[in-house]
């Protein structure tokens, strides 16, 4: 009965929700996404998850961080618009003109009094879909009151330690996912359990993933994860769909990355390297 509530995610399974490029198309098309993240000595983060979120195939991407950001952000990526917080090297306040599709946020965001407010009040004023990963977690798991202001079907992206901040510690692998289909219900939320095998839970069901590789135990790759999500969302998936697709294609990815370079060299920009090699293995 248990293993009716979890299905193994392959090549088969994400060819069922990929959406075509359409020949009378064009960038408005594919939404826009908007990451925001990013402080002093984190603004790398924002720039592997806009690209993330651009080489998913999102028709438009910004970026909004500090004022310390601006030049990394435009150098790096410069298919990305960015958008600057009044204060030099934190987000004071998440204050955008654009509309965007989706917004992916908690990269590189740190946790200080002055972004946990700004990220409390953005949080309470939003109706647009939501990616939350990393330090927007972190800021979750302090402030729980802040869970219910999540959009319906808001996709979270933990981590091990994340998880547990932000469900409590678990007694073994089944108590886990208990507790995790539990949350997910209750806030009605998307959970990416991020690992080996990344199990994506939504209410009683679980999706295991097939991709991926220990090589992608290594800084940013995460990073990767939320801004190529974002970007699924961007287009047209589902946020469940962008969710399991995501992971498969990320995961993927980096293995395609690892028959090139081997696990310890690989880092999160050779997984970005190879999502165009991952979206052809569909076909
Ligand atoms: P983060 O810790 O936020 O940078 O995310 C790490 C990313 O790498 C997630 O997508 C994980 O699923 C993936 N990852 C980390 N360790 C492993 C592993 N041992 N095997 C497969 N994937 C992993
Ligand atoms: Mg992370």
């Amino acid at each position: 009965k248990l293993q009716s509530k979890y299905e193994l995610i392959g090549k088969n399974e994400v060819l069922t929700m990929y959406l075509p490029r359409k020949k009378y198309s064009y960038k408005g098309s594919y939404g826009h996404s908007l990451i925001v993240g990013g402080s002093y000595g984190k603004i790398g983060a924002v720039v592997l998850a806009a690209k993330g979120s651009m080489l998913a195939g999102s028709g438009l991407v910004t970026a909004y961080v500090p004022k310390c950001g601006y030049l990394p952000l435009q150098t790096a990526l410069p298919e990305a618009m960015v958008i600057t917080d009044n204060e030099e090297l934190e987000i004071s306040k998440i204050d955008f003109s654009m509309l965007p599709t989706v917004i992916g946020i908690g990269v590189g965001i740190g946790t200080t009094a002055t972004t946990v407010k700004a990220f409390s009040e953005f949080l309470k004023g939003n109706k647009l879909p939501l990616v939350i990963d990393a330090d927007g977690l972190n800021i979750l798991s302090k402030n729980q009151d802040l869970l219910k202001e999540m959009p319906p079907q808001t996709v979270l992206t933990p981590h091990p330690k994340e998880l547990e901040r932000i469900i409590g510690n678990w007694a073994d692998d089944f108590d886990k996912l208990k507790k995790a289909k539990e949350f997910s219900e209750k806030y009605d939320c998307i959970l990416v359990i991020k690992g080996a095998n990344t199990v994506t839970i939504y209410k009683d069901m679980g999706y295991v993933n097939t991709t991926g590789n220990p090589g992608m135990a290594t800084g940013g790759s995460g990073d990767v994860l939320t801004g190529v999500i974002t970007g699924l969302i961007a287009q047209g998936y589902s946020p469940l769909n962008a969710a399991i697709f995501g992971v498969y294609i990320h995961g993927k990815a980096a293995d395609i990355a690892v028959e090139k370079c081997g696990f310890q060299a690989l880092i999160a920009s050779g997984i970005l390297d190879n999502i165009g090699q991952a979206y052809l293995d569909l076909f």
